[in-house]
């Protein structure tokens, strides 16, 4: 595993969790002293509970987790031009068991780190990789330890580069990318000061920032009285990083959070570039492209971390499949197929979203469409060989409110009776299961088959298996196929599903 940022301690967490044995090294010196990608969607906290960490990343939420706001405007108490999430939205809307959380890149990754440890896998922070190669039984890696100068080599069955977006591994296999490219700079200040009334209480806020003299975003964090504050700077001015000392920023934040006697600690301040990038294949090989070495989001959105998460999830699930033994290298096509057109769905919304927000004067015919929230974290469709697609819809989203239960999609979040108890079908899912209303018929299927009551025939409306069909859920929460059908054979007809989507010849 090269990178120890979100996207490669999720994979790194998971492959361990089933004991995969896994090196991951990072260049860093530790895991991301700034909080970046601040908030886990619903989706993502699904994740972190399959990887056991949900809990403790929930915990770096608390004060702020009951909500966001979010609005486009000219100072925190200036003039409102759009708001995007008001202080009354309900922002839980039922699509999931869990909760969203608002925890900060530096809390979160530090739980990622300990949890992949305490499950054996060994991580290396100042450990930079300086060469890859690969031929057809497995992949050679030259490291080098950056504090002793020692090289080493290290051979693995696969690696994982999700060193970040400057990726040196997808550099050096020669993979291109495409996108609109850089779309502006940013200077990027982390302080702490007491900001009394001008957030609202036990609420998330995030400012995007139209101001005459700038334009930037404010977003507290969930440490206390910790906030980002970034603004953008114009190369094509003349303008540097340099030309944001401390004292600059100071002022810039009084304009920003209309207090002329604010008294900012700076924390630090650094520099960034906001782009759009998809990468031409995800995959060289034996080697596998997670996060930003893979796409390059405008942060406008939330989604870069987000995705990064999903990413290594994604990989790590299928390759500890393959390595167990459990399915055919053939399922490893499928992380190609499903994540790049999702990772240009996130770029195309993101950017949408970062033309309304901070580049009005960017508006014309070719900004895609906005997309809606729920539908890019809940509705989009996967298309591989590890899905059973039978009709010929080729929509990629749907609206998750009102979700099809075809292959393909998420299986929905139902609750149903499990044993007695209230129980979401997203929890019921930690493996290959079936989930059916008639168990007595498809209990000798080779996966979990959860015996389970639908009260208020929820499943029976959203899952569209009718009273002996059933859906075969994929370790992802994914459906892979669906029969209304009652079956002559139903071991024999799972397991013949099975051998189709986990690729086993
Ligand atoms: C200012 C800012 C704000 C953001 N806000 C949000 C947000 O609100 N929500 C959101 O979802 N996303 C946000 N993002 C994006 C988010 O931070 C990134 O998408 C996310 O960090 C990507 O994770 P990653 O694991 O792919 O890569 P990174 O976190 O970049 O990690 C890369 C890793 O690779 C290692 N590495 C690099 N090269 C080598 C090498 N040669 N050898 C060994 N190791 C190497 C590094 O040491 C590091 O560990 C923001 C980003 C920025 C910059």
């Amino acid at each position: 595993m090269v990178g120890a940022g979100l996207g490669g301690l999720t994979a790194t967490l998971f492959l361990a969790r089933q004991g995969i044995s896994v090196l991951g090294v990072a260049k860093h010196a530790g895991t991301s002293p700034n909080p970046r990608a601040t908030g886990q969607t619903n989706r993502t906290m699904e994740i972190f509970r399959r990887c056991g960490v949900a809990d403790e990343v929930l915990r770096g939420s608390e004060g702020v987790a009951s909500g966001i706001v979010v609005k486009v405007a000219e100072s925190l108490r200036g003039r409102v031009f759009h708001t995007i999430v008001h202080e009354e939205d309900e922002v839980d809307v039922g699509l999931s068991p869990e909760a969203f959380g608002m925890a900060g890149q530096d809390y979160v990754e530090p739980v990622l780190l300990a949890a992949a440890r305490g499950h054996g896998a060994e991580v290396r922070f100042g450990t930079e990789l300086t060469s890859v190669r690969q031929d057809a039984s497995g992949v050679t890696a030259e490291l080098l330890d950056r504090a002793s100068g020692e090289a080493f080599r290290v051979r693995a069955d696969y690696l994982v580069a999700a060193d970040g977006h400057r990726s040196f591994v997808r550099e050096s296999l020669g993979i291109g990318r495409q996108g609109r490219g850089a779309l502006s700079h940013h200077v990027g200040v982390v302080f702490d000061a007491d900001m009394g009334d001008r957030l609202a209480a036990d609420k998330g806020t995030l400012f995007y920032l139209q101001n005459p003299e700038f334009t930037g975003v404010f977003m507290m964090t969930n440490t206390e009285r910790r906030n980002v504050f970034a603004v953008e700077y114009h190369p094509e001015r003349g303008e540097s990083p340099a030309d944001f000392p401390a004292e600059r920023c100071r002022e810039l934040l009084r304009v920003a959070t209309d207090e002329p006697d604010l008294e900012p600690d700076i924390l630090e301040i650094t520099s960034w570039e906001m782009a759009a990038w998809l990468s031409d294949r995800f995959r060289a090989g034996r080697v596998f492209l997670v996060g930003d070495a893979a796409k390059v989001t405008p942060p406008t959105g939330g989604l870069g971390g987000n995705t990064a998460v999903g990413d290594g999830y994604d990989i790590a699930w299928k390759l500890a499949a393959v390595l167990r033994g459990e399915a055919g290298p053939g399922l490893l096509d499928s992380y190609e197929a499903e994540r790049r057109p999702y990772a240009r769905h996130i770029i195309d919304a993101s950017f949408a979203n970062y033309v309304e927000r901070l580049a009005p004067h960017l508006a014309g015919p070719d900004v895609p469409e906005p997309v809606d929230h729920l539908r890019l974290i809940f509705g989009y469709r996967c298309r591989s060989g590890a899905v059973l697609i039978e009709d010929d819809d080729p929509a990629e989203l749907e609206n998750p409110l009102e979700p099809s239960g075809r292959p393909g999609f998420r299986a929905p979040h139902v609750t149903v009776l499990h044993d007695g108890a209230a129980t979401s079908t997203v929890d019921l899912v930690r493996d290959w299961t079936l989930i059916t209303l008639n168990r007595a018929v498809w209990a000798d299927a080779p996966v979990e088959v959860p015996e389970l009551a639908d009260p208020t025939g929820e499943l029976a409306k959203r899952y569209g298996i009718g009273p002996d069909g059933a859906s075969l859920i994929r370790p992802d929460g994914v459906i892979a196929w669906r029969t209304t059908q009652r079956p002559t054979a139903p071991a024999a007809t799972v397991t013949s599903v099975l051998n189709r989507v986990k690729a086993h010849s």
